[in-house]
C-alpha cells in the first residue's frame, strides 16, 4: 500500500454529468493559470466500463442550458435521439394505448452515455482522475483545506489536500455528511432493469409498434407497471417496476438469472395483457440489474458556517443528486445537475477570477485562498444554495406526486389525468380523446341507471 499526496484548489468528486459539467464550465470560464488546480476524482475504472443506465430527455432552461453555456449544443444535437420525446401511456391489462404525446423537440434525448463522452471529451484529458474512489474527507490540520483519502486501484491509498471541495458524488454521497447528516429514503418503488436486445426488435417490429420510439408507461394499478425506454444503442431497456418494501429483492432475486429469470420476473406481472408479457418473453435476461429508487426529503436545506471557521476544514459545497436525490418519476434529476453545476461554475470562476492574483500562479504551485476570497465564496455560494434548495424542493414534491399517481390504485387514470395538465390540448392524440369520451359516456350511463331514467 503506497500512499502519496497531492494538493489542489479546486476537487470535484464524483464525473457524473453535473461533476463533468463544472469541470467543463470552469476550465472555459476560470482565470487559464487556475486552470490546472481543478481536478474530478471518479470511482469507476475508465471511462466506459459500465452501464450508465438509459435514456435522459434535457430541458430548455436546465439541462440544454448548461450544456449551451460551455458550447457543447452542437455535439449533443449531434448525439440526440430523433423520436425519442414520444411518449405513451398503456393500460397493462387491457392493452389499450390511452395517450400518445409525440413531443415538440423541446425536450430532446440523449444516452446518459453519450451525454458522459461529450462531456469527459470536451476536458483537458489529465483533468480526471478515474478509480479514485473516496474513503474520508476531514479537516486538514490548519483547518483550512480538506484532507481527502482515495482508494486508487484497489489496494493503493492516496490523500489530497483541496481549499475547495464539491460534492458531485450522486445518491449515496459521502461528503454530504460534512453539511447535514441526512441520508436518502427509500422511495417504496424497486426497478428491475432489463433489456431487449436489437436482434429480437428486428424479429419483433410489434414491440416497437405497441410501446413507441421513445418512453411508454404501461400501468396497472395494483403497485406494478412496465416503463418501457428505447435507447440509443438499439434496445429497448424496460424498466419493471414494483412498489414493493426495501428488502424485497434481496427475498426474491432470481438464483441464476439466466434460467430461472423470465419465470419468475413475468410472474410479478400475472394478470397484464399478453401483448404487454410480450416484452419479457422478448428480454434478455443475462443483463438484469435492480435499482431501488430512494429519495432525499424535498425540502432538505442546511446553513452554511462562517468562514473562517478554525478546525473546520475549507469550502464545501454539493451539486445534483448529493445535493438532492429524487425519483426519476419527474424527469428532472439530469437537469438539476446539470443547471447546478452551471450556477456553482458562475460563482467560482467569477469570484475565484476577480479576487485572486491568477497571474502569479504557475502550474507547479497550488494557489493558495486568501480569507477574504474564502468570504465572498462563502456568500457566493449561500446564494447558490438557497436557489437550488428552491429548484430542487419543486421537483422533488412533484416527483413524489408522480410516484404516487403511478402506482396507486387509480393508475392509469389518474395518471393520464396529470399527463393531461401537463400536455397542452393539440398534443393529445385521438386516443386520449377517445379514451375520455368512453369513460364519460360510460359514466353518463351509469349515473342515468342510478337516477332511474331506465
Ligand atoms: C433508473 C433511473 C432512471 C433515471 N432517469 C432519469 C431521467 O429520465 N431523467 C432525469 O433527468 N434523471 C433521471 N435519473 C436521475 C439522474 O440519473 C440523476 O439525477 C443524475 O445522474 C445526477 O447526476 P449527478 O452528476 O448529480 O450524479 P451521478 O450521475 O450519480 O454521478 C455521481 C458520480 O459520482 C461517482 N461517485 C460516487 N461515489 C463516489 C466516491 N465515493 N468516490 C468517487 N466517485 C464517486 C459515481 O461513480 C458517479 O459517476 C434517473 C435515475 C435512475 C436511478
Amino acid at each position: 500500500m503506497t500512499e502519496s499526496k497531492t494538493d489542489v484548489l479546486v476537487a470535484i468528486v464524483g464525473a457524473g454529468p453535473g461533476g463533468l459539467l463544472l469541470a467543463a464550465y470552469l476550465q472555459k470560464h476560470l482565470a487559464p493559470s487556475l486552470v490546472p488546480h481543478v481536478k474530478v476524482y471518479e470511482t469507476n475504472y475508465v471511462r466506459d466500463t459500465k452501464s450508465h443506465g438509459g435514456s435522459l430527455d434535457l430541458h430548455q432552461d436546465t439541462g440544454l442550458y448548461a450544456l449551451k453555456s460551455v458550447g457543447l449544443l452542437n455535439k449533443f444535437q449531434e448525439k440526440k435521439r430523433d423520436g425519442g420525446e414520444e411518449m405513451r401511456v398503456i393500460d397493462a391489462v387491457s392493452g389499450g394505448l390511452l395517450l400518445k404525446h409525440e413531443g415538440n423537440g423541446h425536450r430532446p434525448e440523449i444516452d446518459r452515455q453519450d451525454l458522459r463522452d461529450i462531456l469527459i471529451d470536451s476536458l483537458h484529458p489529465d483533468t480526471i482522475n478515474f478509480a479514485h474512489h473516496l474513503m474520508s474527507s476531514e479537516s486538514s490540520p490548519t483547518g483550512k483545506s480538506w484532507t481527502l483519502t482515495f482508494r486508487v486501484r484497489s489496494f493503493i491509498k492516496k490523500t489530497i489536500t483541496a481549499q475547495i471541495l464539491i460534492g458531485a458524488d450522486g445518491a449515496w454521497s459521502r461528503i454530504r455528511a460534512l453539511l447535514t447528516p441526512e441520508k436518502p429514503i427509500y422511495s417504496g418503488v424497486t426497478f428491475v432493469d432489463i433489456q431487449i436486445p436489437t436482434s429480437k426488435l428486428e424479429e419483433h417490429p410489434e414491440i416497437e409498434q405497441f410501446v413507441g420510439r421513445g418512453i411508454a408507461f404501461i400501468l396497472s394499478g395494483n403497485g406494478r407497471g412496465l416503463i418501457p425506454q428505447r435507447n440509443g444503442s438499439g434496445i429497448l431497456r424496460i424498466y419493471a417496476a414494483l412498489r414493493v418494501p426495501e428488502m424485497w429483492w434481496d427475498d426474491n432475486c432470481p438464483d441464476d438469472e439466466e434460467v430461472t429469470g423470465k419465470p419468475q420476473i413475468k410472474a410479478w406481472f400475472e394478470g397484464f395483457n399478453p401483448k404487454v408479457l410480450a416484452l419479457l418473453d422478448a428480454a434478455d435476461y443475462q443483463t438484469v440489474a435492480y435499482r431501488k429508487i430512494y429519495a432525499l426529503p424535498p425540502d432538505l436545506t442546511w446553513s452554511r458556517p462562517p468562514i473562517p471557521v478554525e478546525g473546520k476544514g475549507g469550502i464545501v459545497v454539493l451539486l445534483g443528486d448529493s445535493a438532492h436525490v429524487m425519483s426519476p418519476f419527474a424527469g428532472e434529476g439530469v437537469n438539476l445537475a446539470l443547471r447546478d453545476a452551471l450556477e456553482l461554475g458562475k460563482t467560482l470562476s467569477a469570484i475565484l477570477t476577480r479576487s485572486m492574483d491568477c497571474s502569479a500562479v504557475t502550474d507547479s504551485m497550488t494557489p493558495t485562498l486568501s480569507e477574504n476570497t474564502s468570504r465572498y465564496l462563502n456568500e457566493g455560494i449561500a446564494a447558490y444554495e438557497s436557489l437550488m434548495f428552491r429548484r430542487a424542493k419543486q421537483a422533488g414534491v412533484e416527483s413524489a406526486e408522480n410516484i404516487d399517481i403511478c402506482f396507486d390504485p387509480d393508475s392509469p387514470r389518474t395518471f393520464v389525468e396529470k399527463m393531461r395538465t401537463l400536455l397542452p390540448p393539440d398534443r393529445l392524440s385521438f386516443a386520449t380523446v377517445r379514451w375520455f369520451g368512453r369513460t364519460i359516456w360510460s359514466e353518463g350511463w351509469k349515473w342515468a341507471e342510478r337516477e332511474g331514467w331506465w
